[in-house]
């Protein structure tokens, strides 16, 4: 009997928890784990909040509030209108039995324990049997630059709703960051090697930002994929099309290949951008459209077992060549079966 797969999937808050959804529900399960963003973390009412990681753990508990993709389900908010009330400001929603989270991490940062290890309570906790992976134990923070100077990454996508005009991004406490050994490993040891289709410059970068991490990806022998979180140019939720563009990169497939470029051997796209495939072929050795919107678990297992498939067939195709489909193409010319 084959070993299971070790796949590893890099992932932000919403777009990733439901590529982790996929995932830990498909027939791929047992040996998949999660590195998740940190650098949306934030301070509120004197308790850590992890957004990015909270929302990856809720989903795989699947105690996420489906409507929203983020917070647990059966919320109430009598802690925040007590707040409120004491003159605090609450414009972050946090749900009373979501206080519990962040009340319970930041008891145990404050005894020292490390991050990672706070997270992975939680999960158990929670009954998550996917494996949630901090990048860093050190504190990153993603920052935004507007007319009225830098601010913290809530502020403006939560507080001011990604109104203000985005001049650039910082990631504050990179340069000193140090990579988890769980992170590290999890990426040595992967056979596939997932980015999900999150915000690339606000999610997925501060991962790969984390020194020593691009270096162990580009190291790794894992096959390395990336899905596509812009659709016909634009975003399912979320300023990432416009970031992009800030990022100095086009607000679409191509854009998004460009952010990746070097880093992957195929990249998923959505069908209606499947005109695209041709051109993103000279730079991404495999490209495949398919259907890439998820919103039933169903669809969502479906595209986790899809790219499973591009790197089955791609790895076969390594040794015995041959193959020939109509849905995916590669750079070399070559055609893989999917
Ligand atoms: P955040 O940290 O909560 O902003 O979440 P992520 O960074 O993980 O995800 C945000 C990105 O997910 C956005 O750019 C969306 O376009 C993308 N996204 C959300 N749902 C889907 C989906 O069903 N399919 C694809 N392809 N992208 C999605």
């Amino acid at each position: 009997m084959n070993e299971p797969l070790k796949i590893v999937l890099l992932s932000g808050g919403v777009g990733g928890a439901k590529m982790a959804e996929g995932f830990a529900f498909s027939r791929f399960s047992e040996q998949f784990s999660v590195i998740g963003n940190v650098a949306d973390d934030q301070d509120f009412h004197g308790l850590w909040v992890s957004p990015d990681i909270d929302t990856l753990t809720y989903t795989l508990a699947e105690e996420i509030d489906t409507d929203k993709g983020w917070g647990l389900q059966a919320e109430s908010s009598r802690v925040l209108d007590q707040l409120k009330k004491l003159g605090a400001d609450t414009w972050m929603y946090l749900g009373d039995k979501d206080f519990a989270t962040h009340i319970y991490r930041t008891e145990l940062r404050k005894q020292g324990v490390r991050p990672s290890e706070i997270a992975a309570k939680i999960a158990r906790s929670y009954g998550v049997k996917t494996p949630i992976i901090l990048p860093t134990d050190s504190c990153i923070q993603n920052k935004v630059m507007t007319d009225s100077g830098w601010i913290d990454f809530q502020d403006y996508f939560v507080k001011h709703a990604c109104r203000p005009d985005v001049l650039d991004f910082k990631i504050a406490g990179i340069e000193d960051a140090t990579a988890t050994p769980e992170s590290l490993k999890a990426i040595e040891e992967a056979d596939l090697i997932v980015i999900a289709p999150s915000n690339p410059v606000v999610s997925i970068k501060p991962i790969l930002s984390v020194p020593g991490m691009t270096e162990a990806l580009m190291n790794a022998s894992a096959f390395k994929v990336a899905v596509s979180p812009l659709i016909n140019g634009e975003t399912v939720k979320g300023p990432a099309d416009q970031m992009m563009k800030v990022a100095g990169y086009r607000g679409d497939v191509i854009g998004v290949a460009d952010f990746y470029s070097g880093l992957i051997d195929a990249f998923v796209i959505d069908q209606v951008d499947r005109s695209a495939v041709s051109e993103l072929s000279a730079s991404v050795e495999h490209v495949l459209a398919t259907d890439t919107l998820m919103f039933s678990r169903q669809n969502k297992i479906r595209l986790a077992e899809t790219i499973v498939h591009v790197y089955q067939a791609a790895r076969q195709q390594g040794c015995c060549s041959g193959y020939s489909s109509s849905h995916l193409s590669s750079g070399s010319g070559r055609k893989i079966a999917v």
